[in-house]
C-alpha cells in the first residue's frame, strides 16, 4: 500500500515523501499492523508494516551485505551523499514539516523548526566525515613509534523517539554514515512516517541500498533483541527514556555491545534575583515550551529566588496563559497535542496529586475536553520540593515554580535528581552564573539562554540521563574504534 500522507491531508503534492513499509535492502516492503494517528483529532494517517523478527534478521543481512563497500567508500564521497542528502531535506522541509506535525501533533513552527535542526546534522557530518584523524606518538622510552588509526565500529542499530522523529533519527544516521557503518533505524511506532520519508529522500541523495535500513514495529523488545544478539551488529546508538535504556544496556550487555544513550531528564531552571526578567521569560517560554514540553531538554523545575519569584510567576502565567493551543498543522498554534491520551492522562495526574499535597495553580491545570489529546499551558507555584511533580519526567506544557533563598539550596535542589542532562541558570552576574553552572550535575548548562540544541555542540547527559555524546565533534567517535598498531620502529 502507497500512502501519500500530505495529499490526504493538507494538499500537498508530496512524491517523494510517499510512505510504504520497510525499508529493507534498498527495496520498500509494504505491510500493515501498525496504525499511524494523528494525535490532534485521534485520525489514522496510515496504517504501516508491523517487523517480525525475520524481518529484523533480513535488515542485518542487507546492512552487513553493505558494509564492506561502505566502509571503503571514500569519505569525501560518503561527505557528498550526505551533503545531497541535507539539500534535500532542505528542499523538502515544508512538507517533512507538515508530515512531523501530522503523525507527532506538535505545532508547524516547532515542527519547522525540527527539520532545519534535523539537516543541519547531515551537513555538519558532511564536513565531519573528511576530518577523520588519526594519531601518531612515539613511546616515551623512545624505542617505538604508536601509530592509531580510527575504523568504522560495524552495523549500527539506532532507536529513536517519538518526539524528534526527524532529528534524533538524523543526529544518529548522519556520523554513523559518515563514519562508515551501515544501520538499522528503528523508529517509534507513534512516527514512523517520517523515518520513511527520510529514507526515500536518503535513497533519492545516493545513500547506496542496505546503508540505511527501516523497521517499524510494534514489538520493540522481540525485534531490537534479535537484532542485539546477532554476532554481526557491533553498536547500540538509542534515544528515549531513561527505563527502556536500562532494560537496553542489560540486553547489550549479553553480547558486549558499545552503546550510546541518549536518556531522559529533569531540567533546572534557575532564575537569580539579578537576572534580566524579561531576558528570563523568554528563556523560559522556549525551554518550557518547545515541542509543547515533549522535550528531553524542557525546562522541568523553576528554582526562582526570592526577590525575583512572583514577578516570575506573574509574567510567565501572563505568557503561558495566551498561548493558543490546537491541531498543530493548523495556522497560528503554538501548542499542539501530546503525543497519547496516555500522555494526557500521566501529566493531569502529577499536577492533581501535586495540588492535593499544596501546589497552587495559576493558570491551566486540565486536559481540554473533545477530540485530541490537548492539556493546557499551565503555571504551578507552591510546589513541595519532594513532589512526584519535582522528581518525574513531565514531558507536557506544565511549568512548577519554586522558591529559593541562597545559591548553594538552588545547587542542591537541582542536583537532587537521578537525571543530568540539561540545565538553565539565568543571572546578569557571569561570574555568578559559571560558579553555579559548574556545580550542576548536568551535561549540558544553558547560561541567560533557553536553548541549547545544536548540531555543532556535544549533546548528552551525564548520571542516569545517558551514556556518550552526540553532535559536535565528538559525535562520529561514537561510530569508530580506534585501533592500535605497536610499531617496531
Ligand atoms: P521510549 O523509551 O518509550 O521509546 C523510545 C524508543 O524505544 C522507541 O522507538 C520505542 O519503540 C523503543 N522501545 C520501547 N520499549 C523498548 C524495548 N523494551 N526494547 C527496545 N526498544 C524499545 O521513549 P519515548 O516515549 O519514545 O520518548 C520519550 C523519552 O525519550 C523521554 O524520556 C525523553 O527524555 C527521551 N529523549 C531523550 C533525548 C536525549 O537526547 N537525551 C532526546 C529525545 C527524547
Amino acid at each position: 500500500m502507497t500512502t501519500d500522507i500530505l495529499a490526504l491531508e493538507s494538499g500537498y503534492d508530496t512524491p517523494a515523501l510517499h510512505a510504504e513499509g520497510l525499508f529493507i535492502g534498498g527495496r520498500w516492503e509494504s505491510g500493515t499492523g501498525i496504525l499511524v494517528d494523528n494525535p490532534s483529532t485521534g485520525e489514522t494517517l496510515a496504517e504501516v508494516a508491523d517487523a517480525s523478527v525475520d524481518d529484523a534478521l533480513r535488515a542485518v543481512d542487507a546492512a552487513a551485505a553493505a558494509a564492506t563497500e561502505w566502509r571503503s567508500t571514500p569519505a569525501r564521497q560518503r561527505a557528498e551523499i550526505l551533503r545531497r542528502w541535507f539539500e534535500l531535506m532542505s528542499e523538502h522541509a515544508e512538507e517533512l514539516a507538515r508530515l512531523i506535525s501530522l503523525e507527532n501533533g506538535k505545532a508547524l513552527p516547532d515542527a519547522r523548526g525540527e527539520v532545519a535542526y534535523a539537516a543541519e546534522f547531515f551537513r555538519w557530518y558532511a564536513e565531519e566525515a573528511v576530518r577523520i584523524a588519526g594519531e601518531f606518538r612515539h613511546t616515551p622510552s623512545g624505542a617505538h613509534r604508536i601509530l592509531v588509526d580510527h575504523e568504522p565500529i560495524g552495523i549500527a542499530l539506532l532507536i529513536t523517539p517519538w518526539n524528534f522523529p526527524a532529528a534524533m533519527a538524523t543526529r544518529k544516521i548522519g556520523p554513523a554514515l559518515a563514519a562508515g557503518c551501515t544501520v538499522i533505524l528503528k523508529p517509534a511506532a507513534e512516527t514512523p512516517l517520517t523515518a520513511f520519508a527520510l529514507a526515500r529522500l536518503g535513497a533519492e541523495a545516493g545513500v547506496p541500498p542496505g546503508v540505511v535500513n527501516v523497521l517499524s514495529t510494534s514489538r520493540p523488545a522481540d525485534i531490537t533483541n534479535a537484532i542485539l544478539a546477532d554476532p554481526r551488529v557491533r553498536k547500540l546508538s538509542f534515544t528515549g527514556s531513561t527505563a527502556v535504556g536500562r532494560r537496553l544496556l542489560a540486553e547489550a550487555a549479553k553480547r558486549v555491545i558499545s552503546c550510546s544513550m541518549e536518556l531522559g531528564g529533569n531540567a533546572p531552571f534557575i532564575v537569580f534575583d539579578d537576572a534580566d526578567l524579561d531576558n528570563a521569560l523568554d528563556g523560559a517560554m522556549i525551554a518550557k515550551m518547545r515541542n509543547a514540553g515533549e522535550a528531553c531538554t524542557a525546562a522541568n523545575r523553576f528554582y526562582v529566588q526570592s526577590g525575583i519569584h512572583d514577578e516570575f510567576v506573574a509574567g510567565l502565567t501572563q505568557r503561558m496563559g495566551e498561548l493558543k493551543v490546537g491541531p498543530g498543522i493548523e495556522t497560528g498554534v503554538q501548542v499542539g497535542p501530546m503525543i497519547t491520551s496516555a500522555a494526557v492522562q500521566k501529566i493531569d495526574g502529577l499536577v492533581q496529586r501535586a495540588v492535593a499535597q499544596g501546589a497552587r495553580i495559576h493558570t491551566g491545570g486540565q486536559s481540554l475536553p473533545g477530540a485530541g489529546n490537548f492539556y493546557l499551558p499551565t503555571v504551578m507555584d507552591n510546589v513541595p520540593l519532594d513532589a512526584e511533580i519535582a522528581k518525574a519526567e513531565i514531558f507536557g506544557p506544565v511549568a512548577c515554580v519554586y522558591r529559593f533563598e541562597s545559591e548553594q539550596d538552588a545547587i542542591a535542589a537541582a542536583n537532587d535528581t537521578e537525571y543530568g542532562l540539561a540545565a538553565y541558570v539565568y543571572s546578569e552576574d557571569l561570574a555568578r552564573a559559571m560558579r553555579v553552572s559548574k556545580q550542576l550535575e548536568s551535561g549540558m548548562v544553558a547560561i541567560n539562554r533557553g536553548l541549547m540544541s545544536d548540531p555543532a555542540a556535544p549533546f548528552g547527559g551525564v548520571k542516569q540521563s545517558g551514556i556518550g555524546r552526540e553532535g559536535g565533534v565528538t559525535g562520529i567517535l561514537e561510530f569508530l574504534e580506534p585501533k592500535y598498531y605497536a610499531l617496531s620502529l
